[in-house]
């Protein structure tokens, strides 16, 4: 039997809860789907991810309008994924008057977002319904990381005040994809982390940098966080916990990328790779939500990396499915 293309056969909605994590923090989540992050200030609020379409995006703004009038200033990409970005514009007519990127999230945009879109629509059709309503590509208007760091700051880091809260936004390292941004809000210890970190839910690599992804969930431990807010999965709240979601994301990392280092050792192909990922992912994952739509992706990634392709090449809507009918065939 063939199985469905990506998540095409996923169309059940999701429950959506919107939990406040801390006096400033609230999380914007969804049993597994892209989960947001909000920040609401005296002055202003920030909203991390931008969710799919500005269609998905009202419901958002709607559950910050049931706690909060004041202009959502700022939006943050994370990452370049469409399914993060493609709602930013929804934020504009409630005063969203900067979109926020790292240097490495502007570049591939530029490189490869109109790709991006297209891939991701077909990957994920219920993550794109209303996909009318989507003007086109989301560009940032305030680009972080590009220039020299000031003595004693981390490079390109970026601190707003919201107004009664500060907030943290910097480039940790490479990981997720080479661009990935947080926000840090370190009075209350709240992590919102893109999906540098997922929990019990598929951990999407196929853009990733598998050999630096543990040094930068490094980096995001020693920050010590009290709560957070995975890019997929429930907020998890306590440092136990948190740490809990991070060595979670690097278990499946670690696991994805040694098996690949190991089939391409052995000189095996894209389809012998697979079956020996399987091999050590499926008892460890194989439950959790959208894992058999991940697998496939992360492989042919993890395999390429493994031998030596340093920069993830560009999924398109063609390769995406080559690629998922010769792991099938
Ligand atoms: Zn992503």
């Amino acid at each position: 039997m063939t199985k469905a293309f990506a998540s095409q056969a996923d169309l059940d909605d999701k429950k959506i809860t919107f939990e406040q994590l801390s006096a400033h923090c609230w999380a914007y989540t969804a049993e597994g789907d892209p989960n947001s992050g909000v920040i609401i200030g005296d002055k202003f609020i920030m909203v991390s991810d931008a969710t799919a379409t500005p269609a998905m995006a009202r419901d958002l703004i709607a559950r910050i309008r049931s706690v909060s009038d004041k202009p959502i200033k700022y939006v943050l990409l994370t990452h370049y994924h469409a399914v993060r970005v493609l709602g930013a514009s929804a934020f504009a007519a409630e005063g969203a008057t900067e979109v926020i990127a790292s240097q490495g999230t502007l570049d591939l945009i530029v490189e490869r977002g109109q790709q991006d879109m297209q891939s991701e629509m077909e990957r994920f059709p219920r993550l794109f319904r209303n996909a009318e309503s989507v003007p086109g590509l989301t560009w940032p208007t305030l680009v972080i990381g590009g220039g020299e760091p000031a003595r004693g700051e981390v490079p390109g880091k970026l601190t707003l005040d919201l107004g009664g809260v500060k907030v943290q936004v910097w480039h940790p390292g490479p990981g997720h994809t080479r661009g990935d941004t947080i926000a840090w809000i370190e009075e209350e210890k709240v992590l919102f982390s893109g999906d540098l970190v997922e929990y019990e839910a598929g951990v999407y690599t196929g853009d990733a940098h598998l050999e630096e992804w543990p040094a930068t969930l490094e980096a995001l431990r020693a920050l010590k966080a009290e709560a957070i807010v995975p890019g997929r999965g429930e907020a998890m709240k306590g440092q136990a916990a948190v740490n809990q979601a991070i060595a979670y994301t690097q278990r499946w990392v670690e696991t994805l990328y040694a098996a690949a280092r190991e089939a391409a050792a052995a000189g095996m192909d894209l389809k012998a790779s697979m079956a020996h990922t399987r091999k050590s992912m499926d008892p460890l994952f194989g439950h959790v939500f959208i894992y058999e739509h991940c697998l496939p992706f992360d492989v042919s990634r993890a395999y390429d990396e493994a031998r030596g392709i340093k920069n993830p090449r560009i999924w398109t809507a063609e390769r995406d499915k080559e690629m998922w009918a010769s792991l099938q065939a």
